[in-house]
């Protein structure tokens, strides 16, 4: 199976035709179909790595003040403990706990819906543990990427930059000169697999990571698809862009 990484913005894209969530729609039909998903997603964010298991998904709206209609989206694609359990067995029991009380949260469910609007693929989630270093993410992320070989789908869901405080929402805004440069940089890193710039990202880019990367829970999940990645896979970016001046909304592809 391929790898993915999706910038996923607003959560308004659920309900919105435009050209990302055109380039989704492309690119859930351009990978092989897959057994089930594993998707780690920016939103959630907690202390500890936690898998979900459990044979059916709860709807979770994680976000406040959007239109009615965002509330109403139910995204009903099963679970998949059986994978659940692969995974966990792969980051390790000392690593990681199982749990039934997640279930989608919009950074994977905005995603989906436009990739498999069918919601037919299982899909289970990995927490990001808000402890760890870049490193410790990257090296966790290394674990699972044998589950490609199984049909499992990576999906790294989060933005290489996101800065909330910073948004600009006048339509024709260009994005800050910040969020070009680093977007840019990870960008040529994914491209020379320069896996030391990717973790590092606050070395390489002193000026620019307070703004492009404020929290890590964004910029997280592009480590875990990167590690799952290898040398051979072609590289593309099924979207490059940005989102209110202050949010990068690059997605990449391995494989
Ligand atoms: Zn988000």
């Amino acid at each position: 199976m391929p790898v993915l990484f999706v910038g996923h913005g607003s959560p308004m894209n659920a309900v919105q035709d435009n050209p990302f969530t055109r380039a989704l729609a492309e690119l859930g039909k351009n990978i092989p179909r897959p057994k089930s998903i594993l998707c780690v997603s920016a939103h959630w964010y907690v202390d500890g790595t936690f898998v979900s298991v459990s044979p059916t998904n709860k709807m979770i709206h994680d976000f406040a003040g959007f239109p009615s209609e965002l509330y109403a989206i139910q995204y009903p694609a099963p679970g998949e403990p059986a994978a659940a359990q692969k995974a966990q067995d792969l980051l390790g029991k000392s690593n990681s706990r199982m749990t039934g009380n997640w279930g989608l949260d919009h950074g994977a469910w905005t995603v989906l819906m436009h990739m498999f609007p069918k919601a037919d693929i299982p899909v289970f989630q990995i927490s990001l543990d808000m402890r760890k270093s870049p490193a410790d993410h990257f090296d966790l992320g290394a674990k699972l990427k044998s589950l490609r070989e199984e049909g499992v789908l990576i999906l790294g869901s989060g933005n290489i930059v996101h800065n909330l405080r910073k948004i600009n929402f006048s339509d024709t805004a260009d994005p800050y000169p910040w969020n070009v440069k680093f977007d840019a940089g990870i960008k040529e890193a994914i491209l020379k697999r320069d896996a030391d710039r990717l973790v590092n990202f606050a070395k390489f880019f002193p000026e620019e990571t307070p703004l492009a990367v404020p929290t890590p829970d964004h910029y997280l999940p592009l480590l875990y698809a990167f590690a799952c990645s290898d040398k051979d896979d072609p590289v593309s970016f099924p979207y490059e862009g940005f989102e209110l001046s202050g949010i990068s909304m690059r997605a990449v592809r391995w494989g």
